[in-house]
């Protein structure tokens, strides 16, 4: 028999991180809800308590089921050390809190999730931190921001809503060369897609609420990286308190568990309606980094293994269009949410970039008829069709109007 070195990823999420917590025989990982543990010997309790030996103390610093979500994630991450927090917003703050002080300087995108823009417009600057966005896609421009000097550069790609993309390699390198922390929001990829710490990344963080989980149930958050690095991060987040429940901990380890099985579907029914609705007349823009025409396929081809389950499309007649759509879908929900089972949409202007004016969307190249699409593992045919008599039916309502 010939010897593998490297555990498959789609192995390594039925099993990675799990042996270490299993009790009395079982097959499955317990929900442990206890908040304090307790401790005969004293001093081996103060040992735990001053990290000298592996333990654990109080639900806000550790707790074996939310340390199990963390090593599988961790390793499919390929990282050696992980922290998880109460959702994903909570791992991208207290991230940027544990390393930024008055004076320093960020450099980013314009495209990031709406939260961890409003984070970079609202929060960052009153506490004397300077943030450049960048045009999302234009690395050039990146590169002159990067090396004017920054402690932390901030990656997302792909981007919410329009699927933009930035070559993590590239960036990471600049960021490397001036001295900054590198720090990539994988989220959209997922680790089946992308893995940032092996293109140069120092930090990867996920929104564990999206396609981790994937059954849209569980909140949560994560963070994977270097040990020293991490460890700042830990104590930030346990002396602050933006801990993962259990519960929810146990719900995005199950999820993950078929995340192989549902990135694969996600990604095969994406590409299929991205090229049927390229097709479609009343269809002005289709989003997605798969399309050879997309502005930086190319690079999108080099990170990742396949382009995702995330894509946006606008349509002729803008708003009053996308209100007709919508609500004549019949397999998706109209939702603010992403990365489920369940094929979900929703307008821009509703769910990723509700906090914008249309003057700041349409600066973000976010047109008004955009509809946002995270393709759920459904039957190809039956979302194509679905989506063809909704749009039909759209049509067919302008004829008569
Ligand atoms: C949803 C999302 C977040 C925030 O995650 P929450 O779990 O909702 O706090 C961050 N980044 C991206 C790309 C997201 O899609």
């Amino acid at each position: 028999m010939t010897h593998k070195k490297e555990i498959d990823l789609a192995t390594k999420t039925v099993w990675a991180g799990e042996a270490d917590y299993l009790v009395h025989g079982a097959t499955q990982v317990p929900v442990v809800l206890s908040v304090a543990y307790n401790y005969d010997d004293i001093d081996e309790w103060f040992d735990v308590a001053t990290g000298k030996k592996a333990g654990h103390i109080y639900g806000r610093n550790t707790n074996p089921t939310v340390q199990s979500f963390e090593d599988k994630i961790k390793e499919m991450e390929g990282a050696e050390a992980v922290t998880s927090f109460s959702t994903g917003m909570a791992a991208i703050s207290n991230t940027l809190a544990t390393f930024l002080v008055p004076g320093d300087r960020i450099v980013s995108i314009k495209d990031t999730y709406g939260g961890t823009n409003k984070i970079f417009s609202e929060f960052l600057p009153r506490q004397q931190i300077e943030v450049h966005l960048c045009d999302t896609g234009n690395m050039a421009e990146m590169e002159k921001e990067i090396n004017k000097g920054c402690e932390i550069l901030y990656l997302e790609t792909p981007t919410n809503p329009t699927v933009k993309i930035t070559d993590i390699e590239r960036m990471a390198k600049a960021g490397k060369e001036a001295g900054a922390l590198v720090i990539v929001d994988n989220t959209f990829a997922t680790p089946m897609n992308q893995r940032p710490l092996a293109l140069g990344a120092d930090l990867v963080i996920h929104s564990a609420t999206k396609f981790l989980g994937g059954h849209a149930d569980a909140l949560g958050g994560v963070v994977c990286g270097r040990k020293a690095l991490i460890e700042p991060i830990f104590h930030y987040r346990e002396i602050n308190g933006a801990t993962m429940d259990p519960m929810a901990a146990y719900l995005v380890l199950r999820g993950m568990k078929t995340l192989h099985l549902r990135v694969r579907e996600q990604c095969k029914n994406a590409m299929a309606l991205a090229l049927y609705l390229q097709k479609q007349d009343i269809v002005e823009d289709v989003f997605y980094p798969g399309l050879p025409d997309h502005p930086n396929h190319d690079i999108a081809k080099k990170q990742m293994d396949d382009f995702g389950g995330m894509l946006s499309f606008s349509v002729k007649g803008g708003i009053d269009t996308v209100r007709k759509v919508l609500p004549k879908l019949q397999f998706a929900h109209r939702a603010a949410n992403l990365g489920a089972v369940e094929t979900t949409v929703g307008p821009a202007r509703t769910t990723s970039h509700v906090e914008c004016t249309p003057e700041e969307r349409a600066a973000l190249g976010i047109p008004e008829g955009l509809i946002r699409v995270s393709c759920g593992i459904e039957a190809t045919d039956d979302i194509i069709h679905d989506f063809e008599q909704a749009l039909q039916a759209a049509k067919s309502d302008k004829l008569l109007s």
